[in-house]
C-alpha cells in the first residue's frame, strides 16, 4: 500500500498539489516502469471504469510497453463510448476584452506587449458578435477575457452575460455561457453563479510552483496560491461545475499530468465531485511568442497518450480540445476521450462579426483548425460522431453531485442522446449546408432506431415540430 505524503483534503495549495508527492510519484513510476504485473493490475483496476489514482495513471502514461499501450488505447476508447457515446458537444470561445494587467510570458495579451492592439467590446459590439455566432448555429459559448480591475471588472462580465442570454435573433439563442475569467474571490463566484453561468473554467497553466512564478513574473496572477486554490473558492461560492486544465508545454508533461490528477483528487475529497471538464491545451505560436522557447513542448504522440490516460483516470470528466489542434490531431483524440470541441473559432476580440480581418493581430493564439462550423459538423458526421449543441443539464439543475451521479452510473446517456439528436436537427434545419443536412438527417434516422421506444417517440415528435417551425429548444 503506497502511503501518499500529500493531503488531498487540505485547503492549502502546497498540500494538495504537493511537490514532493509529484516527485516521489515520478520516481515510483520510473522504478516500476517495466513491472508488467503492476501495469496489468492497474489496467485491471481501470476496467471497472471508476478511475485511477495519480500514481497509477502516471505509470500507464510512462509505459513504453507496446502491448500495454495498445490496451490503454482500447480501454480509453471503451470508456469514451461507455460514458459519452459517439456524441461531441460543440462550443465557441468569445473574447470580450484583451486588456490585461498580468505578465504571462507565453500569452501575447500580457501587459507589456505594447504592440498588441487592445480592444474591449461594448454591449452593442457583443450583440453583433453573438448574432454572428448564432447565425453559425452556436448555442454554447466560453467567455474569455484578460484580468484588468478597471477595464474588465466583474460588473462588465455580469452585464455581458445578461446581454448574451437576452439576444434572440431568428431561431438563434445562446443557451449556456461558460466563463473563463481570472481567479477571483468567493463573493464574485457567487455573483457569476447567480448570473446563470454553466461551467467556470480556469486553467492552472502549470502546477509547478517555481515554473509558475517565473512564467508569471508580474500582476496578481503571480500568486500561485490564488490560482491553485481558485476552484475551492468557486465551489464554496456555489459554482458546482468547474473546468480545470494545464497549458501543456510550460513545464514537463509528466509533472503536469500528475499534479492535474492530484487536483482532481483534491476536489473529490473536499467537495465530493471532481471537475466537470478537463481541457488539454498545448502551447501554440502567437504574436511575440515562440513555442520553441519553451523546452517542454510535447509531440502529437505524447499528447494523444495524455488524452487516453486522462480518459481512463477520470471517466466522469468531460474532456475539451480546442482549435489549437489540427484536424488530424483532433481526429485521433476524439476517439480516445474528447467529448467537447470548439468549432469555427476566432481567438481575437470582435473576430466573428468582422471575419474580413483574417490576420487579426489581436488574436490570443494561432488557430490550427480553421474550418467553418459547418465543415466541422460534416466532418464529425462522416467520422461516426454525433455533433451535439445540447445545453440541457444546468438548465435542468443537473449540476455538481447530481450530474456526477448520473454520469458515474452511465445513465446520463438517456438524456444526452435524445438531446444531441434534437439539437443537431435544429442545426440542420436552421443553418446547415445541403450536404451537411442530407448526411445529418441520415445519421439522425439511424440513431433514432437505436433509442428506446419512449425516447424515439419523444425525438420523432419534436423533430417534426422543428421541421414544421412549431418550436425549438426541446430537451430532456
Ligand atoms: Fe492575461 Fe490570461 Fe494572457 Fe495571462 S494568459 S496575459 S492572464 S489574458
Ligand atoms: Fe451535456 Fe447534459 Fe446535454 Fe448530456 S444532457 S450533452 S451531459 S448538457
Amino acid at each position: 500500500m503506497v502511503k501518499f505524503k500529500y493531503n488531498p483534503q487540505s485547503n492549502v495549495a502546497d498540500e494538495f498539489i504537493c511537490h514532493d508527492e509529484v516527485l516521489e510519484s515520478l520516481q515510483f513510476a520510473k522504478e516500476h516502469l517495466h513491472d508488467e504485473e503492476m501495469l496489468q493490475n492497474i489496467l485491471y483496476t481501470a476496467q471497472a471504469e471508476k478511475g485511477l489514482s495519480h500514481r497509477e495513471a502516471l505509470l500507464l502514461l510512462m509505459s513504453d510497453n507496446l502491448e500495454i499501450n495498445r490496451q490503454i488505447e482500447d480501454l480509453a476508447k471503451k470508456i469514451k463510448l461507455d460514458f459519452y457515446g459517439n456524441r461531441i458537444v460543440l462550443f465557441a470561445p468569445l473574447y470580450l476584452s484583451n486588456y490585461c494587467v498580468n505578465g504571462c510570458t507565453y500569452c501575447p495579451y500580457h501587459a507589456i506587449n505594447k504592440h498588441m492592439p487592445r480592444k474591449k467590446m461594448t454591449q452593442e459590439e457583443i450583440c453583433a458578435e453573438v448574432t454572428a455566432l448564432q447565425d453559425m448555429g452556436h448555442k454554447r459559448l466560453a467567455l474569455e477575457l484578460g484580468e484588468h480591475p478597471t477595464m474588465n471588472p466583474l460588473d462588465y462580465v455580469l452585464e455581458s452575460i445578461d446581454t448574451i442570454y437576452n439576444i434572440k435573433h431568428k431561431n438563434g439563442a445562446i443557451r449556456r455561457v461558460n466563463v473563463n475569467i481570472a481567479a477571483t474571490d468567493e463573493e464574485s463566484y457567487a455573483k457569476l453563479k447567480n448570473a446563470g453561468i454553466g461551467t467556470y473554467i480556469l486553467f492552472q497553466e502549470t502546477y509547478n510552483r517555481q515554473r509558475y512564478e517565473s512564467l508569471h513574473p508580474t500582476g496578481p496572477k503571480h500568486d500561485y496560491n490564488r490560482q491553485t486554490e481558485a476552484m475551492d473558492r468557486a465551489m464554496r461560492g456555489g459554482i458546482d461545475d468547474v473546468g480545470i486544465g494545464v497549458l501543456f508545454g510550460l513545464s514537463t508533461y509528466l509533472y503536469e499530468f500528475t499534479a492535474l490528477l492530484m487536483h482532481v483528487e483534491h476536489l473529490k475529497a473536499v467537495f465530493g465531485v471532481g471537475p466537470h471538464t478537463i481541457s488539454v491545451p498545448r502551447l501554440r505560436p502567437a504574436d511575440g511568442i515562440n513555442p520553441e522557447l519553451f523546452a517542454d513542448c510535447i509531440n502529437d504522440d505524447i499528447f494523444v497518450k495524455i488524452v487516453a490516460c486522462l480518459r481512463i483516470a477520470v471517466p466522469t470528466a468531460g474532456m475539451i480540445v480546442s482549435t489549437r489542434e489540427s484536424k488530424e490531431t483532433r481526429e485521433r483524440v476524439l476517439q480516445l476521450g474528447i467529448s467537447q470541441i470548439s468549432g469555427g473559432s476566432k481567438t481575437s476580440v470582435g473576430g466573428y462579426s468582422h471575419p474580413e480581418n483574417k490576420d487579426d493581430d489581436s488574436a490570443q493564439f494561432d488557430v490550427c483548425d480553421n474550418r467553418s462550423l459547418d465543415e466541422i459538423i460534416y466532418w464529425l458526421l462522416q467520422n461516426g460522431h454525433i455533433p451535439s449543441f445540447c445545453t440541457a443539464c444546468y438548465r435542468k439543475h443537473r449540476t455538481g453531485e447530481a450530474f456526477m451521479k448520473l454520469c458515474a452510473n452511465k445513465s446520463i446517456h438517456h438524456f444526452c442522446q435524445p438531446n444531441a439528436l434534437l439539437s443537431l436537427q435544429e442545426y440542420l434545419t436552421d443553418y446547415a449546408t445541403p450536404r451537411t443536412k442530407e448526411l445529418g438527417e441520415k445519421v439522425i434516422a439511424e440513431e433514432i432506431a437505436k433509442l428506446s421506444p419512449e425516447s424515439a417517440k419523444f425525438v420523432l415528435q419534436h423533430i417534426e415540430d422543428i421541421k414544421n417551425g412549431r418550436g425549438r429548444d426541446f430537451y430532456l
